[in-house]
């Protein structure tokens, strides 16, 4: 099923509505979403907020494609993701997601480059490529010279970087990080936002970002707080087109 607008403008890029996510463990129910209801649009740089188990992260995997709603919908650049195939979910992760976690996911005793590498080794790219565009991404991250250098030779920050630059090879047109400083000290952590925030203004990524800290959350332009699977508060935190003020 295909979302139309019907007066001729572009799809959103993300529209949930009434999306329910129930975990069922034995017995026991989980409404971890509660009839979310969201619009984000191409190029926005969005923060969510709210306590611990309000479903933060369950959201951010229907979001990713990596789970699928029990109820409602979730139409990604119109397309109804409800309906997809796992191997069509596969394939949308592979083309228009990058993925950012607290705990930086590398494998352990392989070099940056080789981890940068990853998701075009099962794009099926060749190799000479694959080192190309990996090696191209790790630079946009500020790690160039790091190429060959195991995650255990790396800060907590230049870890970070190295998944950012492998989120970022596949050139997907979102990113969603869920806590990306979470476990990061200050200066470090200033540093991923940094990057974030340049991939958001200087070539138009569309982010998504968990975070429990209000400095992290300044970054973004919008604001969302989560509270039991709902969306307790939605608001704009910075003027949406800076340009437009110039010369008032
Ligand atoms: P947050 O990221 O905001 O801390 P989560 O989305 O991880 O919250 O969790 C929301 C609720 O769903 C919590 O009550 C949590 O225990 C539950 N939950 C999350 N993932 C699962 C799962 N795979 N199976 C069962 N319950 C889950
Ligand atoms: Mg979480």
């Amino acid at each position: 099923m295909l979302m139309t607008s019907g007066n001729g403008q572009p799809v959103s890029l993300i529209q949930c509505q009434d999306l329910w996510k129930v975990y069922r463990l034995g017995d026991v129910e989980v409404q971890a979403l509660r009839g979310l209801n969201l619009t984000i649009e191409q190029g926005e740089f969005v923060a969510i907020m709210g306590s611990s188990g309000s479903g933060k992260s369950t959201l951010m995997n229907m979001l990713g494609c990596l789970d699928q709603p029990s109820k409602g919908h979730y139409w990604l650049n119109g397309v109804d993701v409800a309906a997809l195939r796992a191997d069509e979910l596969a394939e949308i992760r592979n083309r228009q997601i990058g993925f950012v976690f607290q705990s930086f996911n590398l494998i352990p005793r392989t070099s940056a480059l080789e981890n940068a590498q990853l998701p075009l080794f099962y794009r099926g790219l060749p190799l000479r490529e694959q080192r190309t565009l990996a090696a191209a991404a790790l630079e946009r991250v500020g790690l160039k010279g790091r190429e060959q250098h195991y995650p255990t030779q790396l800060s907590g920050g230049q870890q970070q970087r190295v998944a950012i630059a492998r989120a970022l090879v596949t050139t997907p047109s979102l990113l969603l990080a869920d806590e990306p400083t979470g476990n990061l000290d200050t200066e470090s952590s200033r540093e991923i936002m940094t990057i974030l925030d340049r991939l958001n203004k200087e070539e138009g990524i569309t982010i998504i970002l968990v975070t429990h800290e209000p400095d992290i959350a300044a970054y973004a332009a919008r604001e969302i707080v989560i509270k039991d699977g709902q969306v307790l508060t939605d608001r704009h935190t910075k003027p949406e087109h800076p340009s437009s003020l110039v010369g008032r």
